[in-house]
């Protein structure tokens, strides 16, 4: 047998685990991890690349680790009277969960969710040494307030993780089980809102919970809506105390100047960054809608993805899907696929690729 991790002297608690999966494919229609598929403008573009040349001219120079500036940005991106000092940000909202965990997890705390959900959640969960503890939906992957309150009373954790929308469902999260949850713990209480910008427009989000509520994280990032996934921008609003816990575990300088000029950029153009948001909001309904027509069951999703279920056999139709060069995400939940609204003519590409293998099946 060749050499292997399984030799190394690794924590215990990594043995046997999975790294995060999704497959990594150059294909022509690429649908499987949410991004935004339209390119960025070309003059917003222009203006990123400058502001990185400007960085790059001081680049001799570690940046600024309190990344003022780009949390002044984000803080006026948000709104909701929020200020630099409530706005933590990092190499995507990944980073910034990871080091939630690395504060108030680790070993001898726990940490609730609710799958399925965010795969990174129990990955960081255990790569962070903290305890993951499964928790049980309702119907349809929503969480009503009582079974948020029945789980937490069961399983006393030390955080409460919600995802809203959640990934992979889409599903809607009830802001009332947000709030009976944060009353039910002691623990912090974390909503993940990496796809709030494609809620229906002017629903709230639990940003609108944050004044009073001292444990409660919310978190976004640059990747979905924004079309940053590349340059690795997430972050998180909070109390500032939460920030002050944040700077004990964070690497200094690990916002780099390049990545900070590109967001603080990006951010000034926030409304052209944004502008196809609606539009992949109506891609999404329509493969709401054709699925719908073609006999699947697509689950309701405020995200820009829908996973669908009343596929017999995923593996085969994810493979016939991508021998027609496009590629969805095959999460392992029986008789379900994911797939994430693209352009109208990637949009169009899947459906129609899909009524085809429907009707020859
Ligand atoms: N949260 C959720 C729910 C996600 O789906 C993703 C990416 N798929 C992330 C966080 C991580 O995003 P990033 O690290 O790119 O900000």
């Amino acid at each position: 047998m060749p050499f292997s991790l399984d030799d190394l002297p690794i924590r215990d608690d990594l043995r046997g685990l999975t790294p995060y999966g999704a497959p990594q494919k150059s294909v022509p229609v690429a649908l499987n991890v949410n991004e935004n598929t339209h390119p960025i403008p070309e003059d917003v573009a222009r203006d990123i690349v400058e502001a990185v040349a400007q960085a790059v001219l001081q680049v001799n120079r570690y940046p600024d680790r309190e990344f003022t500036i780009l949390r002044d940005a984000l803080a006026g991106y948000l709104g909701h009277g929020l200020t630099r000092d409530n706005i933590w940000a990092a190499n995507g909202s990944n980073e910034v969960i990871q080091q939630i965990l690395q504060a108030f997890g680790g070993p001898g705390r726990s940490v609730l969710g609710f799958p399925p959900t965010y795969s990174m959640h129990s990955i960081i969960a255990a790569g962070t040494g903290s305890t993951w503890i499964d928790g049980a939906r309702d119907e349809g992957f929503t969480i009503s307030p009582e079974t948020a309150v029945a789980e937490i009373r069961r399983t006393d954790p030390d955080i409460v993780f919600f995802c809203g929308p959640n990934n992979p469902t889409g599903t809607p999260l009830d802001l009332a089980t947000v709030e009976a949850a944060y009353d039910a713990t002691d623990g912090l209480v974390f909503v993940d809102e990496a796809y709030a910008e494609f809620m229906p427009v002017g629903q709230p989000t639990a940003l609108t919970l944050l004044e009073g509520r001292e444990r409660l994280i919310v978190s976004r990032t640059m990747s979905k809506a924004f079309a940053f996934a590349g340059a690795r921008v997430g972050y998180m609003a909070a109390h500032p105390a939460v920030t002050d816990a944040l700077r004990l575990v964070r690497l200094p300088y690990h916002l780099s100047s390049l990545t900070q000029a590109a967001a603080v950029a990006a951010l000034s153009h926030a409304d052209e960054m944004l502008a196809m948001v609606g539009e992949i909001s109506t891609q999404r309904d329509r493969i709401v809608s054709v699925l719908t027509e073609l006999g699947y069951t697509p689950w309701p999703t405020w995200s820009n993805f829908v996973l669908f279920g009343g596929v017999d056999d995923p593996d085969d139709v994810f493979e016939r899907l991508l021998e027609r060069g496009i590629i969805v995400r095959n999460l392992g939940i029986p008789n379900h696929l994911r797939v994430s609204a693209g352009t109208e003519a990637e949009t169009t590409a899947f459906l129609e690729a899909l009524r085809d293998i429907r009707l020859s099946s």
